[in-house]
C-alpha cells in the first residue's frame, strides 16, 4: 500500500504528557500538569448540569448544524448565524480550511514558531508552508506580507501566539489586513482571546465584518474548560462558511459538546473570574521569574514562555521527576519551556520545583 507521499515523513502530534502516565511511570501520587493550557479551575458548574440533562439523549444523533449553539455564539460575538461553523475543537476548523482550500503546491504563510497544527494540515494537503521567523517572539507582519506570492492561499496569525504568548495589536493587525491581497485568506487564531486584558488587542470581529478574507478561530477548550468535549468554532463571511461547511462531516460535534458550550457561554461570570485569576497568576509568575533572573516573553494567554538557560528537555525531565509537567522542545527556542498558568497552589509547586532544578546555577548569577 502506498500512502500519499507528503504524509510519509509527517510527525505524529506530540501532546502534553498525560497525568495518569506520569503517576504510573514515576510512582508519584501528586502530579501538577501545566503542559496543555487547560483551565486549572475546570468548567462552570452550569456545564455539569447541562451534561447531566443530556444523558438521556445519548442514543440520538446530535444536530449536525448545531443550530441552538450557533444562535448563542452569533449573539455573543455579534455576527450573523451564517457566519459561524463548529468543529471537533478548533483543530478541526483548521483541518477543514486546508481541506477546502489547498491544492498541492499552494503556499501558506505562518510564523516559524507557532501552533503546529497549521503546518501539519498544510503538509497533509501537499501545500508548502512558508515559515516566517518571529521577531522578539512576536509575529513579524511586515515579513509575512513580503512572503506573499501569487500561490499564497492562507496566512495564519495566532493571537496570542502559542507558544510565545505575545500579541499583535489592533493597529498592526488592521494595517496588515488592509495590505493583504483579497484572494489571500487571513486566519486569526484566537484560542486564548478570553484571557486577554491588554486594551490594544484587536477587535477581530470588526476586521471580519470589513474584510471578506478574514477568518477567526475560537475554542471552548481553554478558558471555558471543555477541552475533553472537543468543541471550537470558526467565524467568517457567509460565503467562506458555506465553503468550509461542504467538507465538514455531518455529525462532527457531539450533543455533550453542544450542550456544554451553550451552558458555558451563558456563564460569563465564570469566564471573568478565570480571567482575573489568570491575570494575577501571570503577574506572580513573572515577578518570580524576574527575581530568579529568568527572561520571559510578555504573556497574554494562560501560559508563559520562559528562558531557563538550559536544554529545555533536560529541565522538563527534572521537573517531571518532581511531579510537574511543562512543555519543552520548541525548535526555535531550545532553552525555553512553556508553562500554563495554574492555580495559586499549582504555581507555587511549579516554582519551588523549578528553583530546585535550576537552583545551583541561578544562585551563582
Ligand atoms: C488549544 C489551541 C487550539 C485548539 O484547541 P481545540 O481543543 O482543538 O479547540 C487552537 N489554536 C491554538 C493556538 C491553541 O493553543
Amino acid at each position: 500500500m502506498q500512502p500519499k507521499s507528503n504524509i510519509i515523513n509527517l510527525p505524529v502530534y506530540q501532546p502534553g504528557k498525560p497525568i495518569e502516565e506520569v503517576k504510573r511511570e514515576l510512582g508519584l501520587s501528586e502530579v501538577v500538569k501545566l503542559a496543555s493550557n487547560e483551565n486549572p479551575y475546570g468548567s462552570s458548574p452550569a456545564v455539569h448540569r447541562a451534561i447531566q440533562s443530556e444523558l438521556e439523549n445519548i442514543s440520538i444523533y446530535p444536530d449536525g448544524s448545531a443550530a441552538d449553539l450557533t444562535a448563542d455564539v452569533a449573539r455573543h460575538v455579534g455576527v450573523n448565524r451564517d457566519q459561524v461553523i463548529f468543529g471537533c475543537g478548533s483543530d478541526e476548523i483548521i483541518a477543514l480550511i486546508t481541506r477546502a482550500f489547498f491544492l498541492p503546491g499552494d503556499e501558506t504563510i505562518m510564523a516559524d514558531q507557532t501552533f503546529s497544527v497549521y503546518k501539519s494540515n498544510a503538509d497533509i494537503e501537499g501545500a508548502v508552508s512558508i515559515e516566517v521567523p518571529l521577531k522578539d517572539g512576536t509575529h513579524d507582519l511586515e515579513a509575512m506580507l513580503a512572503a506573499i506570492t501569487d500561490r499564497t492561499k492562507v496566512i495564519w496569525i495566532c493571537n496570542p501566539n502559542n507558544p510565545t504568548g505575545t500579541i499583535v495589536n489592533e493597529a498592526e493587525l488592521s494595517s496588515f489586513v488592509s495590505r493583504v491581497p483579497k484572494h489571500v485568506m487571513v486566519v486569526i487564531d484566537e484560542a486564548y482571546v478570553e484571557y486577554v486584558t491588554d486594551p490594544s488587542f484587536p477587535d477581530s470581529v470588526r476586521l471580519l465584518q470589513d474584510n471578506e478574507n478574514v477568518v477567526i478561530l475560537r475554542t471552548f477548550s481553554k478558558i471555558y474548560g471543555l477541552a475533553s468535549l472537543r468543541i471550537g468554532y470558526g467565524l467568517a463571511s457567509a460565503s467562506v462558511i458555506s465553503l468550509i461547511n461542504k467538507v465538514r462531516e455531518p455529525f462532527n460535534t457531539s450533543r455533550f459538546g453542544q450542550a456544554a458550550a451553550r451552558a458555558a457561554i451563558a456563564d460569563q461570570d465564570y469566564v471573568r473570574d478565570c480571567r482575573e485569576k489568570n491575570a494575577k497568576g501571570i503577574v506572580f509568575l513573572q515577578e518570580e521569574f524576574r527575581a530568579m533572573g529568568l527572561f520571559s516573553f510578555p504573556a497574554h494567554g494562560n501560559f508563559i514562555m520562559v528562558d531557563v538557560g538550559r536544554a529545555s528537555r533536560e529541565v522538563f525531565d527534572e521537573l517531571l521527576q518532581k511531579g510537574v509537567i511543562v512543555r519543552p522542545g520548541f525548535s526555535k527556542y531550545p532553552e525555553y519551556i512553556r508553562v500554563t498558568v495554574g492555580s495559586e497552589e499549582q504555581n507555587r509547586v511549579f516554582l519551588s520545583a523549578l528553583k530546585q532544578v535550576l537552583g545551583a546555577e541561578t544562585a551563582q548569577v
